[in-house]
């Protein structure tokens, strides 16, 4: 997908500034950058929880331009190309695991019923929660609750996964069970957009890091240049030193 002088403002805030922009399918792009430098904004702009005045956005077959109006149809198709996963998850409270990750392809996908159930216990497999179907979203740790909401992403096939700080709110070793998850994913080539403030995460999965602050791109590279500049650019020296 490819973003063309994307800007986004609040008010007199302009929080996305001239965004341009790839983010390669089959890759993993984690987006950095300090808090409220436009990260989630420019992660809700690929989904149209928000959006731009102005700017182009291509993804798959689909093209958007961000200053013409944009029908409900583009809004659906282009969350069908995109699922999101939220920190704090989201599940559906009333739902059990199963029903939220047949939801979707039932709703919304018209699916057979049987084959959604069938393909969600898959899933739910995958992201190792196969004997919790039947469990309601409190009776979940934080970690098994976000891999419940990857699976129930993965159930609608998307082309991209759009991750805003999945683990943020999770301790260190339900972190990890998420990560692996994420790494895994990652691995089959699944195309995931991650932001992150765990850079040693970012580290091991990045295909491409791109840096964003003041809501424009610092730096848009791949993992090994990103943590090479640490010397070079003090923005980027400072911002690692900061996480770390
Ligand atoms: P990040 O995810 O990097 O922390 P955000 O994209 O959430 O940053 O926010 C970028 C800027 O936009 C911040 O200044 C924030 O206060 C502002 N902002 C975000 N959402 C809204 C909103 N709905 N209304 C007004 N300002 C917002
Ligand atoms: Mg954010």
């Amino acid at each position: 997908m490819q973003l063309q002088g994307l800007n986004k403002t609040f008010g007199s805030n302009r929080v996305l500034q001239d965004i341009t922009v790839e983010l390669p399918e089959k890759a993993t792009t984690v987006i950095v950058g300090p808090s409220g430098s436009g990260k989630s904004t420019l992660l809700r702009s690929l989904n149209l929880l928000e959006r731009p005045e102005s700017g182009l956005y291509q993804v798959a077959d689909l093209n958007i331009d961000f200053s013409k109006k944009i029908s409900s149809k583009q809004v659906l198709d282009v969350r069908k190309k995109t699922g999101m996963v939220f920190q704090d998850y989201n599940l559906f409270p009333h739902k059990t695991v199963l029903q939220n990750v047949i939801e979707g392809p039932v709703q919304v996908l018209k699916q057979d019923k049987n084959a959604a159930t069938k393909e969600a216990y898959e899933l739910l497999d995958k992201v190792g929660l196969k004997e919790k179907a039947d469990f309601y979203p409190d009776q979940l740790s934080g970690g098994q609750a976000q891999r419940v909401a990857i699976a129930r992403s993965l159930a609608m096939h998307p082309e991209y996964i759009l991750l805003d700080e999945p683990t943020s709110a999770l301790d260190p070793e339900l972190e990890a069970e998420v990560l692996k998850v994420l790494a895994d994913l990652a691995n089959e080539k699944q195309s995931l957009i991650i932001v992150t403030h765990n850079l040693f995460f970012a580290r091991q999965i990045a295909s491409k890091i791109v840096f964003v602050e003041d809501g424009q791109i610092i730096f848009d590279g791949s993992s090994q240049e990103f943590f090479d500049q640490r010397q070079g650019n003090p923005r980027i020296h400072d911002f690692i030193s900061s996480m770390s």
